[in-house]
This record gives C-alpha cells, sequence and structure tokens, in this order.
C-alpha cells in the first residue's frame, strides 16, 4: 500500500518541495513568499549544518550546537512552511512526487538541493578504515578519535603502537585538509604540551597527503605556496604527487611508497553529488551532478530544479560547473527563489543565473589565512581577520554567533580550547580492550 505523508492540503497555492535544507535549501525556503507558495523542506537531519567550521569541532575548537541550527526554530515564525525529517530516495517526474522514507510527498516545483557526500573513489577499504568530514557527527567522531588516540598514546608504552597512535594522517590538500592540518598543529603547539605533560609533544606527526603537486588547487600557485610554508614551518608534514594505494593493518602505502603506520587517517580528499532515483544517467555530469540549464532547471523539465553542490552549471567561464562552496549555493538558491516568486506575480520570464566569485579564504592557524579576493590577495594576520568576520558573519543565529565569537576570543586569550571531551558512550570493545591492555601492560 502506498503511504502518503501527512501535510496539510494546499488549495490555492502551489506547493514547492525543498530537498534538502543545506546552503541552497535554507536560502530557497527563507526567501520563498508564503503568500503565494506552501513550503515543505524535507531533510535527513532536523538541523542544517555550518560545514565551514567542522574542523573547528573535530580539534574541540567549537561544540557542534554553534554551527547546527533546528529547522523547527529557524522557521517558528514562517508561514505555511512544513518540515518532514526524511530521507528523499525517488523522484516520480511524470506523476509529480518524492518519494520519501515517511511516504509519497507531491510537489508543484521541485527543488534538489542535497549536496555532497564524501568521495572515496571507490575504495571500500578506505572508506570502511578512515573518517571523513561532511557531517557534524563525522566531526564528532574525529574529535572522538584525536582525543583518544592520545589518551592511548600518554598510557602505553608499546613505540610502534604509540608511534600509530601519534600519527595523524590528512589525506586532501584543499581548503579543509590545510585547516584541519593547521588546528591540529596548533593543537600540538599549544594545549598538548598542558594537557599531556608526560610525552613529547614533538612525537605527534602530521602528515598532510595530496595527489596534486600543491596545496589549495582551486587557489593560485603564489597562495598554495604561502600555504606551503606556513604549515611547513608549523611542522607539518607535506607529501604531494602521491595518493593513497592502500591502507593495511594500520598502515597507509602511498603511490610514491612511502609508509605512515597510522590509527589516525582522515579523509578529506574529494566530494560526490547526493543522487536520487528516478532520472536518466545522461543526466548527470561530472562528479555526479544533475545537469542544469541557467535557470538551474533540470534537463527536460520546466518544474524540477537543482541547486548548489549537486548542480552541474556549465558556461564558458565554469565549464565544469561552479565551484563547490557556500557562495554559488546560496547565490543559486537566491536567483531561483526570485525567480519563482516573480513567476507567482505574473512575471514570467526567468533571469539567469550569473555567479559573482567574491574570492575564497582558508584559514592556517593563529593569526594566519589566506584571501584571494578579485581586487587582492593578501595573507597573513589580516586575512585571518576577515576569514572571522566572514564565518562570524554567516553563522546562523545571534546566540550561535555571540558564542562562536566568545570561543575565539577565549581560545585566542588563552591559546587553549576548552572543548576536549571524549563524548562516546563506550570505548568500542576492540579499541577499549586495546587500550586497556595497554593501560595494564607493566612497564619495562
Ligand atoms: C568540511 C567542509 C568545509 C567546507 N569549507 C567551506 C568553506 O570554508 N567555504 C565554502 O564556501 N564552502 C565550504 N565547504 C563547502 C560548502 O559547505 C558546500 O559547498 C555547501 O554546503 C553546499 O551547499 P548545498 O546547499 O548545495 O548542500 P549542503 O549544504 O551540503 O546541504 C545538503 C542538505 O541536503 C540534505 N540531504 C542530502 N540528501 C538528502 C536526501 N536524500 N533526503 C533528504 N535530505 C538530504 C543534507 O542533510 C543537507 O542538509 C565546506 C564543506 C565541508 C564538508
Amino acid at each position: 500500500m502506498t503511504t502518503i505523508c501527512n501535510i496539510p492540503s494546499t488549495k490555492d497555492k502551489k506547493r514547492v518541495v525543498i530537498i534538502g535544507g543545506g546552503f541552497a535549501g535554507l536560502k530557497i525556503a527563507t526567501l520563498l513568499d508564503s503568500q503565494y507558495y506552501q513550503t515543505v523542506l524535507l531533510d535527513k537531519r532536523n538541523y542544517h549544518q555550518f560545514q565551514p567550521l567542522f574542523y573547528q569541532i573535530a580539534t574541540s575548537g567549537l561544540e557542534p550546537s554553534t554551527i547546527s541550527f533546528p529547522f523547527r526554530k529557524i522557521f517558528q515564525k514562517k508561514k505555511d512552511l512544513h518540515f518532514r525529517l526524511c530521507s528523499a530516495q525517488e523522484i516520480n517526474t511524470e506523476l509529480g512526487y518524492v518519494e520519501t522514507t515517511i511516504g509519497r510527498i507531491r510537489y508543484d516545483y521541485l527543488v534538489i538541493a542535497t549536496g555532497c557526500d564524501t568521495n572515496f573513489f571507490g575504495n571500500q577499504a578506505l572508506k570502511d578504515a578512515s573518517l571523513p568530514l561532511k557531517t557534524t557527527t563525522e566531526a564528532m567522531a574525529m574529535r572522538n578519535r584525536i582525543i583518544y588516540s592520545l589518551e592511548c598514546a600518554t598510557s602505553t608504552d608499546d613505540r610502534e603502537e604509540r608511534e600509530k597512535l601519534l600519527n595523524f594522517v590528512i589525506v586532501g590538500g584543499g581548503a579543509t585538509g590545510v585547516e584541519l592540518a593547521g588546528a591540529l598543529a596548533e593543537m600540538r603547539k599549544f594545549v598538548l604540551p598542558k594537557d599531556y605533560p608526560d610525552f613529547k609533544v614533538q612525537r605527534m606527526q602530521i602528515h598532510l597527503i595530496d595527489g596534486a603537486n600543491r596545496l589549495l588547487g582551486v587557489f593560485s600557485e603564489k597562495t598554495s605556496k604561502v600555504a606551503y610554508d606556513y604549515l611547513s614551518k608549523m611542522h607539518v608534514n607535506i607529501t604531494l604527487g602521491a595518493t593513497v594505494n592502500s591502507y593495511e593493518n594500520e598502515v597507509v602505502t602511498l603511490s610514491n611508497e612511502q609508509q605512515i603506520p597510522t590509527k589516525n587517517l582522515f579523509w578529506v580528499a574529494g566530494v560526490k553529488a547526493n543522487s536520487l532515483e528516478g532520472f536518466d544517467k545522461e543526466q548527470y555530469g561530472r562528479g555526479n551532478r544533475l545537469i542544469v540549464n541557467e535557470f538551474n532547471q533540470v534537463n527536460g523539465f520546466k518544474n524540477v530544479f537543482a541547486v548548489g553542490d549537486t548542480a552541474l552549471m556549465a558556461s564558458s567561464k565554469w565549464p565544469n560547473g561552479h565551484p563547490q562552496v557556500a557562495q554559488p549555493a546560496i547565490q543559486q538558491g537566491e536567483n531561483l527563489v526570485n525567480n519563482l516568486n516573480r513567476l507567482a506575480k505574473g512575471i514570467s520570464a526567468f533571469r539567469p543565473f550569473k555567479y559573482n566569485d567574491r574570492g575564497s579564504l582558508a584559514t592556517i592557524g593563529r593569526n594566519t589565512a589566506v584571501a584571494e579576493l578579485p581586487a587582492a590577495k593578501f595573507y597573513g594576520f589580516w586575512a585571518w581577520m576577515l576569514w572571522l568576520f566572514v564565518h562570524l558573519r554567516s553563522i546562523v543565529g545571534v546566540k550561535n554567533k555571540l558564542f562562536t565569537f566568545f570561543n575565539w576570543v577565549w581560545s585566542y586569550l588563552t591559546y587553549d580550547q576548552s572543548l576536549r571531551l571524549l563524548l562516546k558512550d563506550e570505548i568500542p570493545e576492540s579499541e577499549g580492550k586495546k587500550c586497556a591492555d595497554e593501560l595494564t601492560t607493566p612497564t619495562t
């Protein structure tokens, strides 16, 4: 029997169903005119996640609650918006409905804003063994892993085991990898000597690996070099032009035959778009993204749109689609919602999307960031200040902005992050046993 999801019926309004409340979906749900449209927002989480600051959760700089925002709270005052917690699975474009884990949902207009997931490039072993950083939960898992490894390293007297526990391997030298490496290096310098006086912090090694011949591939070569120099000064071991061949018996083997024993393999090397059943293969392009025209309409449909990371809009300037970062997602959301609002008011001509590239930023550590704006490139303190300002401004909610600001000021003044909690109900038996064995093994 077909289950129909319970949503109040629309009499005189068209229903817009948005799948995904990320940067693009949130913008559309916020700005869609409720005088003309009923909005149905579907997401498999009940909160919006601010992904650019995940690495700070992973390195104990921020609490998840400061960068996660419940949809029901965000939309308390929005009329005729209905949030449903579910996973969308299949689209029936002929009959106009979405099949979800809570039943079928009819649409007049459909917006697919499902973003991306981590890409392990088909390597199941790496998927099973490494920790990605694409959700709040994964960021928490990474934080637990870092703290737990440090705890176990303090207790063991097995040199090989300790080396594995203290080698942190980050695969992927894009902004996330660089930011994560920088934050770990700062933790090693400022926090570890105080928290773990029992071992020499120099034993903790941070490895950053990328298959390309430079870091921060989307930035200019000059900026890549600056980032490389900053991280080298922070004693991060950078390996370029090498990919991960395998991870077996807690040893990472690279294509240049280098081997790194580690229990901490962090995978931030690539993304692929989240796809749904119901579209032909030809409708997907590079990176599993749905091919759209300049109005974000999915090929062949007037009322089905894809926006943000999951959409592939090729143009002469962006032949492979726009960069998979927040600004194109937000701007595509804005353009689409303006078009839908105009359509409802009887202005039928859709305006094409034009990307306004405002530049790129990446932070590396205390007082250190790189900034590439359309008018200038600059590095160091002022780039870092700009990074702080831009990210603080983008966080949803006044309380969250204040909490984040307070945390940052506190860390800056005290050279400390105060959130190093190992939040696990129980330690997995294999790990727990190992650590317990180590804890009880008499020192020789
Ligand atoms: C660690 C990290 C750091 C980043 N740093 C930066 C940065 O510094 N600057 C920058 O500009 N960009 C950064 N990005 C990229 C940026 O976050 C993305 O480009 C942006 O989030 C894309 O927005 P979106 O709306 O397309 O998708 P998302 O924000 O990913 O949202 C997708 C939403 O869809 C939901 N969803 C997915 N599938 C389904 C389904 N089947 N059913 C229901 N719901 C579903 C998800 O739960 C999610 O809420 C970073 C990303 C990561 C992971």
